[in-house]
């Protein structure tokens, strides 16, 4: 890592404007487009009442300002490739320091490189938090149906999917009945892009987090999104009691 120091101020510990509580962990969602990481943030995210951080959904906020940045963020976006690292790493930082964080954070779709996760692990150090990995494995073959069949009601964010979770009246939302919406980089071509980008750069950190005895790998093939929450809440469980 280049560009920021790795070592850091000790006296930082507990200098954080809104500390963190002795519970407080980064419960990390880590999987390839479409394992479901959004679906499982949001349930997580009510039932251990900890907010739900979205590289993505931040950065499709950003994007819909129409300045310079936007169409940047637009641009990368539309080609499936990452955003550069120093933006989302900014981003994580500020918002994990909000007071909502207190008690703990899930991070969905961060960090996605190398220079990501070594950033995380950082910012986790300085404000002594520990992380749990949660790797959501699903078939190959199967992503790209999946994100291909994704729908999303541009007002409330619920996710639907036409083959597993379809919307009862066809194209609305059920909550809002608001049209929904495919996401720009839901097409076949780029749907392919953000999978090579995915293999190149983020599945190389399995074997990273494996190594820090964080991670916990999850059937996240089949199963109903609730069974599959289950054994996260589990997990977690599991990891608070280890500590
Ligand atoms: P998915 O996990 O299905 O690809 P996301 O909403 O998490 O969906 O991400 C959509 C796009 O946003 C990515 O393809 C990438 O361009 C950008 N993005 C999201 N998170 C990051 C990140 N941590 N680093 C770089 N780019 C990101």
């Amino acid at each position: 890592m280049a560009d920021f120091a790795l070592s850091f101020d000790e006296d930082l510990e507990g200098a954080f404007l809104y500390p963190f509580g002795e519970d407080a962990l980064a419960l990390i969602l880590f999987g390839a487009p479409g394992s479901g990481k959004g679906t499982q943030a949001k349930i997580l995210s009510s039932e251990l009442a900890m907010p739900h951080i979205s590289t993505g959904d931040m950065l499709r906020s950003r994007m819909d300002v129409d300045d310079a940045l936007g169409r940047t963020i637009l641009a990368v976006m539309k080609s499936g490739q990452l955003v550069p690292d120093e933006m989302v790493n900014r981003m994580v930082e500020e918002r994990i320091d909000q007071p909502d964080c207190q008690h703990g954070f899930i991070l969905d779709g961060y960090p996605r490189t190398l220079r990501q996760a070594e950033m995380v692990e950082w910012l986790l150090a300085a404000r002594g938090l520990k992380q749990l990995v949660i790797h959501l494995q699903v078939d190959y073959n199967k992503l790209v149906g999946r994100l291909t069949a994704r729908r999303q009601c541009p007002q409330c964010g619920t996710l639907y999917n036409l083959l597993s979770k379809p919307p009862l009246v066809m194209g609305r939302c059920d909550i809002e009945g608001a049209k929904l919406t495919i996401r720009a980089d839901d097409s076949e071509p780029v749907i392919r892009q953000r999978l090579e980008a995915y293999e190149a750069q983020t599945r190389p950190l399995i074997e990273h987090f494996r190594g820090s005895g964080c991670l916990r790998d999850v059937d996240a093939s089949e199963r109903p999104p609730a069974e599959i929450a289950r054994e996260i809440r589990q997990l977690v469980e599991e990891f608070r009691a280890s500590l």
